[in-house]
């Protein structure tokens, strides 16, 4: 469904994007392998939790074929967050969305099929720089 987002990874990065796309009055649904994050996440998205994205019976089980979007929100085990990607790709989800933390990660996630890779630190790099250039554009 177009306006359901799921968000693989309740982390920092992927719990602020959890936290807006809820803010904004989409459906959320916040999965995590770690039972605290997802505890954490209860009041911030529609609904959160606890499952392997390595798995594929897991994912099978809380229906993530049935979301338009999901982010792949997990960086430091680039094994899980490459694995996640091939997964959901290879389960019909439409779009899916990773964060790489390197420039190989992102090429491999790629091949494995996302539709957009993230670069979080580099990207925000980019955005600080353009804001020291021009300051009066505010572009957040
Ligand atoms: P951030 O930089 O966003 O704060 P982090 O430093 O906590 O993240 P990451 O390794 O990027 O570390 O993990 C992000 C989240 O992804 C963690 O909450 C972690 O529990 C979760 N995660 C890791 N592997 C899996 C998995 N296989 N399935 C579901 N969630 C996972």
């Amino acid at each position: 469904m177009a306006d359901q987002f799921a968000v693989i990874g309740l982390g920092r990065f992927g719990l602020s994007i959890a936290k807006k796309l809820y803010e904004s009055g989409r459906d959320v649904l916040g999965v995590d392998v770690n039972e605290e994050r997802a505890d954490e996440a209860q009041n911030y998205v529609t609904h959160s939790v606890i499952a392997d994205s390595t798995d594929p019976e897991a994912l099978k089980s809380i229906g993530i074929r049935n979301f338009d979007t999901v982010i792949v929100a997990i960086g430091n085990d680039i094994q899980a967050s490459i694995l996640s990607v091939l997964l959901l790709k290879e389960l019909g989800v439409n779009k899916v969305i990773a964060k790489a933390l390197n420039k190989l990660h992102g090429e491999v996630l790629k091949k494995v099929g996302a539709d957009w890779v993230v670069f979080p630190e580099r990207d925000m790099g980019i955005r600080v720089a353009h804001q020291l250039i021009s300051p009066k554009v505010l572009n957040f």
